[in-house]
């Protein structure tokens, strides 16, 4: 597997809407059981498929939000809305999902009418770094990795625009190494257009937006080390459903997958950290 292999099977696309339109990426819900983001595991867990770490990585961002009944969530890249509806189901709140995708926004809407949830979730196809809804719209918010696709300040501050004064957010990120490779650096920022971080950079990050951080969580551990082996046993479980969705792609599809994901798991840390809108 190389490089010019990932070229060739188009898994570089020039916008980050294309990326996530294009049919390679419509796998991600399959393989994770409707997330489109990591999981957790732990020693307990370690039989746990890709879809169960993915709920319950879900799971641990519901718990770090303080949002209630009644009061208004922003989920800051939703996907197909899968992470809102469990947060609108735990804490009876209304969330609002902003996503850039044309095709993750359809699906979000039509999986939150089948759900009967469509009175407490909405979504926007939207730049999340210019929502076209007014200042302190919100009580709590969340970015569930995705932020890196975004610009760490431009989203940070378009975040604080969003929430009320005493608001929490709440965002998971794929923080730089010391040992991170530039070459790691130009490559996912040319086929996966995310730009990556060191975790030193949130303090000023999170002040110069005007947010108290309050904590940040090292959780590489639970992450990265699983991501490859869980991803093959899911890929395996799955297979009929890849095919349906990617004819005679779909060796190649799951080969650029696991490329990304060992090459993910050797170069970036996995963090979820918590903050307060001043
Ligand atoms: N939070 C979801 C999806 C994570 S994938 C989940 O955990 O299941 C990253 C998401 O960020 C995708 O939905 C993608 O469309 C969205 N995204 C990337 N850049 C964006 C931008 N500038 N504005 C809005 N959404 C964006």
């Amino acid at each position: 597997m190389s490089r010019s292999t990932l070229e060739t099977t188009g898994a570089s696309n020039d916008t980050v809407e294309d990326h996530y339109d294009s049919p390679a990426l419509r796998l991600g819900p399959i393989l994770f059981d409707e997330h489109l983001h990591w999981g957790y595991w732990d020693e307990d867990s370690r039989d746990a498929s890709f879809g169960a770490a993915a709920e319950a990585m879900c799971h641990r961002m519901i718990d770090r939000t303080e949002i209630g009944p009644g009061e208004r969530f922003v989920d800051l890249g939703c996907g197909i809305g899968h992470p809102a509806l469990k947060l609108a189901q735990a804490r009876s709140c209304h969330v609002t999902g902003v996503t850039i995708s044309g095709y993750q926004h359809r699906i979000a809407g039509e999986k939150a009418a089948q759900a009967g949830f469509s009175d407490r979730l909405d979504f926007l196809q939207a730049d999340a770094r210019s929502v076209p809804l007014p200042d302190k719209s919100f009580d709590g918010g969340w970015f569930f990795e995705s932020i890196f696709h975004m610009g760490h300040a431009e989203a940070l501050g378009e975040a604080a625009r969003l929430l009320k004064p005493g608001a929490g957010l709440v965002l998971t990120d794929l923080p730089t190494l010391p040992h991170t490779t530039p070459e790691f650096m130009d490559f996912v920022h040319e086929h996966i257009h995310s730009v990556f971080v060191p975790e030193d950079r949130y303090p000023a990050l999170m002040a110069d937006a005007g947010f108290e951080l309050l904590n940040i969580e090292d959780i590489s551990e639970n992450v990265m080390p699983w991501l490859e082996t869980k991803l093959r046993e899911a890929v395996q479980e799955k297979w009929s459903d890849v095919v349906r969705l990617m004819g005679d792609q779909a060796e190649k599809a799951v080969d650029n997958w696991y490329y990304l994901f060992e090459y993910m798991a050797e170069n970036l840390g996995y963090t979820m950290i918590t903050a307060r809108r001043l």
